[in-house]
């Protein structure tokens, strides 16, 4: 078994940037959950399934196969052998995403993927369910959150730096939504575990939350 911490929040609350450097601090593989949910969403964009239709989505996932490579320390995901990870930061696939990981069939064809992974590697693995369904017995349990309002900006900032157009309410409602959607699942909702440590980011910086969490991990 490896050393497993696992990192669970609400988008934008930093958890990649954050789960990266600790992995590097530390020498643990860093595992991007979200982007295993995103691949799997390319392929029902692909074949123009509907979120709404859960039957279709069951049967689609049928055909996917996705599975995780890490090239120079990097998490790549492959979807039917083909490398998508450039693909995986679209609005359309995020938004998909976040509708297909609310059906079963879409989180038990991830779950053992991600177990596999923890059971091999020294792994930070970040998601919205590690520490409350993927992974019980993690060594370290994280719930990282922060505001609505610091959560929007951060966005806003990092759109804004990449020259892109946008609007500082509109990513204010989409979280909120995204967060509603995680947390009033039926399967696997968004939760902090009870024996998860809670680390508010919205007034620390990015090294003040890496050296906090670094604190709690032993190995
Ligand atoms: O974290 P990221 O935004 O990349 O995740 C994309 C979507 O996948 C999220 O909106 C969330 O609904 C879903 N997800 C999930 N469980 C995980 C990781 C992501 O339901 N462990």
């Amino acid at each position: 078994m490896g050393y497993n911490v696992a990192i669970d929040g609400p988008a934008g609350a930093g958890k990649s940037t954050i789960a990266k450097l600790v992995a590097k601090k530390k020498g643990y593989i860093y595992v991007d959950t979200g982007a295993m949910y995103r691949g799997l969403a390319i392929h029902f964009l692909e074949k123009g399934v509907s979120a709404d239709d859960r039957d279709a989505v069951a049967e689609a996932c049928l055909d996917a196969d996705v599975s995780v490579k890490y090239e120079d320390g990097a998490q790549q995901i492959y979807l039917n052998g083909r490398n998508v990870t450039p693909k995986l930061r679209m609005e359309e696939v995020g938004n998909m995403a976040s509708r297909a990981s609310a059906i079963p069939a879409v989180r038990e064809k991830l779950l053992e993927l991600q177990r596999t992974l923890a059971q091999k590697e020294d792994v930070i693995m970040d998601g919205r369910d590690i520490g409350t369904n993927i992974l019980p017995n993690a060594d370290v349990k994280i719930y990282l959150t922060a505001s609505v309002e610091t959560r929007a900006r951060r966005r806003y900032d990092e759109l804004k730096a990449k020259g892109e157009e946008c609007d500082l309410q509109k990513i204010a409602r989409d979280i909120e939504e995204r967060d509603a959607r995680d947390m009033n699942r039926e399967i696997a909702p968004l939760r902090k575990a009870d024996d998860a440590v809670l680390v508010d980011s919205s007034n620390m910086s990015i090294e003040e939350v890496v050296d906090e969490i670094c604190g709690y991990c032993r190995l």
